[in-house]
Formats: structure tokens, sequence, C-alpha cells
């Protein structure tokens, strides 16, 4: 399907966040990834940041050395067409909506989370409490701590934890959540995936009751 970009911008210097306008409607629930294809170049995978019921598709997609990404942060502007290729994605919400929500974010794994926050508040689940742990490696790319702080005072039981530097799952540990009753989202990195996963688990979390996505596990991205 082809896209149009809306706009554009630069909450950090290697971070855009990208707007959408879709020529179909695009089928996808809150937590899930797309595959897209700017210029010539092979679709990579990029999560969707806004929730379903949003009329745009919002992307935050981190340069880094690879072609399309620097093509995303250099050349792609706003009117540009790009190519989606599909939707997929294993972290979607559980059934519960009583039970706890701890999501867990390195990096641009904040995307996904963000969608899910949406979603919740969209759909007004004022029964779900949740946490959602925030790491970034420095403050800057914590580009949108003071929109989810703001959040969290008109949703009032989400709450919001950001940290820059060091390793997110030790903030979730030293907070003592009863991790066996929660249903637990986890974005990120591989790297950051292995670790939090095994630590999660050795904490007493139900490993049923972890959501990421498998996709990142099988190409190390
Ligand atoms: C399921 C899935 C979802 C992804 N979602 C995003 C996304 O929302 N935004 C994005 O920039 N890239 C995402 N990626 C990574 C993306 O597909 C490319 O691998 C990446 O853009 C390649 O960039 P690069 O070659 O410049 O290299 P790299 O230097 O390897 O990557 C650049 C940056 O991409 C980010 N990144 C890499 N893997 C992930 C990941 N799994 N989740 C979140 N961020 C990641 C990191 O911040 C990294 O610093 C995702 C990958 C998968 C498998």
């Amino acid at each position: 399907m082809k896209a149009t970009v809306e706009n554009i911008i630069a909450p950090a210097e290697n971070i855009r966040v990208i707007n959408l306008n879709c020529a179909q409607k695009l089928d996808y629930k809150a937590g899930q990834y797309l595959r897209m294809a700017v210029g010539d170049m092979d679709g990579q995978f990029y999560s969707i940041a806004s929730a379903p019921h949003r009329n745009v598709v919002e992307l935050h997609i981190k340069k880094g050395a690879g072609q399309s990404s620097q093509y995303i942060a250099e050349q792609l502007k706003a009117g540009d067409t790009v190519t989606i290729e599909g939707v997929s994605g294993d972290m979607t919400f559980g059934s519960d909506a009583a039970k706890p929500v701890v999501m867990i974010a390195g990096g641009l794994g904040i995307a996904p989370m963000k969608a899910m926050v949406e979603q919740i508040v969209h759909e007004k689940r004022h029964e779900t409490d949740i946490h959602l742990y925030w790491g970034a490696a420095v403050p800057e790319e914590l580009y949108l701590r003071m929109q989810f702080e703001q959040l969290s005072m008109i949703y009032r039981r989400l709450h919001v934890h950001c940290h820059a530097g060091g390793n997110i799952i030790d903030q979730v540990l030293e907070a003592e959540h009863d991790l066996a009753a929660c249903d637990i989202y986890l974005a990120g990195r591989k790297e950051m995936l292995d670790v939090s996963i095994s630590q999660l688990e050795k904490n007493g979390a139900d490993p049923s009751c972890i959501f990421y996505d498998k996709a990142v596990m099988k190409r190390g991205a």
C-alpha cells in the first residue's frame, strides 16, 4: 500500500517522528509493527506509535548505520510516497483488562508502548494500572517524557518512570511489583529483550504473560 508523508519532526538529533497518510485505512492493533520501504530500498520493520483510532500512522525511527534509516533522517520529506508492505506483531493486549500492566521500553521501543497507552486511554479502561518504564542512553532521547507525564495527570492510573543510562530492567525490579500478577510488555533491541526476559522470569513473572515481538529475537534487530 502506498502512503504519503504528512510531516516529519526531529524530537532529538537522530530521531524522526513521521506521520503517514495511507491510501486505505491500515488494519492493525496497538502494539503491532509494519514493514515500510523508502526510495528503492528493501523494507524495514517499524513499530506503529499511534493507536488505530487515529487518522494518521505515526512511526518513530532512529538513524543508525543502515541505508534506510539514514535516508529517512536525511532525505525523506513531507509529500514523499513510501510503501507499506504489511502489518504483523505478537505484542497486543492480553484479554484481562483488570490485570496491572508493566510496559518496558528500551530506546525506540517506546513507539509500540505509546500506541498501547493511547489505546487504553481511548477505550477509557480506567480499571487498568499501567507502569511504563522507559530507558534511553541519554536524556535527550527521552523525547516523549513530558507528553507521558502530562497524560499521567489526566489518566491517574498511568505511572511513568523514565531513566537515562543503565539498564531499565533494574528500575523495574527495584519497584518490587508483584510480577506474577502482571501482564508485561517489552520492546527494544534483542539484547535488551534477552536480559529483561531472563530477569523477569527469575523474579516471578509468568512467561505466558510476557509479550514482545518474536521478530526482534529472530532478526537480532
Ligand atoms: C519488530 C521490530 C520493530 C522495530 N521497530 C523499530 C522502530 O519503531 N524504530 C526504529 O528505528 N527501528 C525499529 N526496528 C529496527 C528497524 O527495523 C531496523 O532494523 C533499523 O531501523 C535498522 O537501522 P540501521 O540499519 O540504521 O541500524 P542500527 O544502527 O542497527 O539501528 C538503528 C536504531 O534502530 C533502533 N532499533 C533497532 N532495533 C529496534 C527494535 N527492535 N525496536 C526499536 N528500535 C530498534 C535502535 O534504536 C537503533 O539504535 C524494529 C525492528 C523490529 C524487528
